[in-house]
């Protein structure tokens, strides 16, 4: 059990601790005590152990050592050692790779390097055999292969069903999968089923050699504070990642790899769900994720109208047109435009912020963009300070002059 205690004769009554504390779990009692130097104070710090998660903010905040924290040690038994290897969820849609499933492949052998694993894809679905050498390509040493009619077509129990018997039979390390909409549905029930932690949105990977304990990194407190997630009872421990946060390696066919067929007797299988029809989403004309260009407008669009400025730019450029939370929440422009930690994660080649501020939450969706462009009236905007070009402009202004030159250039009137 963890234990965490006030010292009393060293609590000077000075707040910090409470300041410091994210949960709200330490408060200042009206307790009259004594110093070990014989000073009488009026306040003691109080610690309510139904909020407190032991996580030691107070304790390394606190400068009189007024506070004392053991922690559990967590041992790590024999069953946890036999879970190896290091698995990327190969998500496919139609035969069609998700791209997040490289950018895995290449960070999670990364991972395996270092904790000496091999890296695995997993690949579920129907005639996409022809899948694998793409997957080996991008890296995979190991593919397991589960081709089945029953999963032609995601749904979440039958992948479930045959994921869970996979990770129990062949018990890996660490499970890895894209954020993407099947992914964070499709994780989280897999995790529920295995009975293992899972983190979702991981910003970053990193690995303690020492407890072999994935270090899943990821925005906390409305993206205020980066918060690293530990899975130190479980295994396997499994987190999602959102596109574009890694990079591909470079597609090499000739990367060889072992392939492993796996049989899965769905007989006694209950699947309550049926899959009916697959309609495509025809509104969005350029995929935001996928763009080599993004024009985004932000609060400083001002209209729904001000957005068709944005529209002819990105038109004539060649990009996509992607937004802030508040032209979002404003009305402007529909949802699926918007980028940052509520919205989408892009790493485009070219960025151009319009009058959009850089709050954090903005700034976690695109800041790993190759040219950040800022637009903006305030010199001092936080998305300003972070762009490889700022343009310290009125955007109703410059974006016109702009569109005037390029229409000029491509002969457009
Ligand atoms: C839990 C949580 C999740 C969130 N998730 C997201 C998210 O996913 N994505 C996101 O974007 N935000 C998100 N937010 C909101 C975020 O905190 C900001 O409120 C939001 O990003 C602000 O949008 P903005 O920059 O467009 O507006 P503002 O901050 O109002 O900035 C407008 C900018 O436009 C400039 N400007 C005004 N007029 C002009 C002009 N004519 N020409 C040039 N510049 C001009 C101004 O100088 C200003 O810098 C989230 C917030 C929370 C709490």
């Amino acid at each position: 059990m963890n234990k965490i205690e006030v010292i009393t004769n060293k609590c000077t009554g000075c707040t910090l601790c409470v300041k410091s504390c994210p949960y709200g779990a330490i408060s200042m009692q009206q307790v009259e005590h004594e110093l070990e130097s014989g000073r009488k104070i009026k306040n003691l710090a109080v610690i309510d152990l139904g909020k407190c998660t032991y996580c030691g903010s107070c304790v390394e905040e606190c400068k009189f050592s007024a506070i004392n924290l053991e922690k559990d040690k967590i041992e790590i038994s024999e069953e946890m050692k036999s879970y190896k290897n290091i698995w990327v969820f190969a998500e496919q849609r139609h035969g069609q790779i998700a791209p997040v499933v490289f950018e895995l492949i290449a960070e999670g052998k990364k991972l395996a390097e270092k904790l000496n694993v091999k890296i695995a894809a997993v690949l579920l679905g129907h005639r996409i055999k022809n899948k694998v050498d793409e997957l080996i390509s991008y890296g995979a040493e190991i593919v397991y292969i589960v081709d089945d009619p029953v999963l032609e077509e995601f749904l979440d129990e039958p992948y479930c069903e045959v994921l869970s018997w996979l990770i129990k039979d062949e018990k890996p390390e660490i499970i890895l999968m894209g954020a993407t909409n099947i992914g964070r549905s499709f994780a989280s029930r897999v995790a529920t089923r295995i009975y293992t932690g899972l983190t979702a949105d991981c910003t970053a990977l990193e690995v303690d050699l020492k407890t072999r304990n994935l270090l899943q990194t990821r925005p906390a407190f409305g993206g205020n504070v980066m918060a690293t997630i530990l899975t130190p009872r479980h295994r396997p421990q499994m987190a999602t990642v959102r596109h574009k946060v890694f990079k591909p390696l470079q597609k090499d066919e000739s990367r060889k790899g072992e392939v492993i067929e796996k049989k899965y007797d769905f007989t006694n299988s209950k699947i309550r769900t049926k899959f009916l029809e697959f309609i495509k989403d025809t509104t969005a004309k350029v995929n935001l994720a996928e763009a080599d260009i993004i024009v985004s407008g932000g609060r400083g669009v001002g209209s729904a109208e001000g957005f068709k400025l944005i529209e002819e730019f990105a038109d004539l450029i060649g990009g996509a047109v992607g937004a802030s939370r508040g032209a979002v929440d404003s009305g402007w422009i529909p949802y699926s435009h918007q980028v940052g930690q509520t919205g989408r994660t892009v790493a485009p080649k070219v960025y151009i912020a319009c009058g959009i501020s850089g709050q954090i939450q903005h700034l976690v969706g695109m800041s790993s963009s190759d040219i950040i462009v800022a637009i903006n009236k305030d010199p001092e905007a936080p998305m300003m300070k972070l762009a490889t070009y700022s343009i310290e402009a009125d955007m109703f202004e410059i974006l016109p002059q702009l569109i005037k030159i390029i229409k000029q250039e491509k002969g457009i009137s």
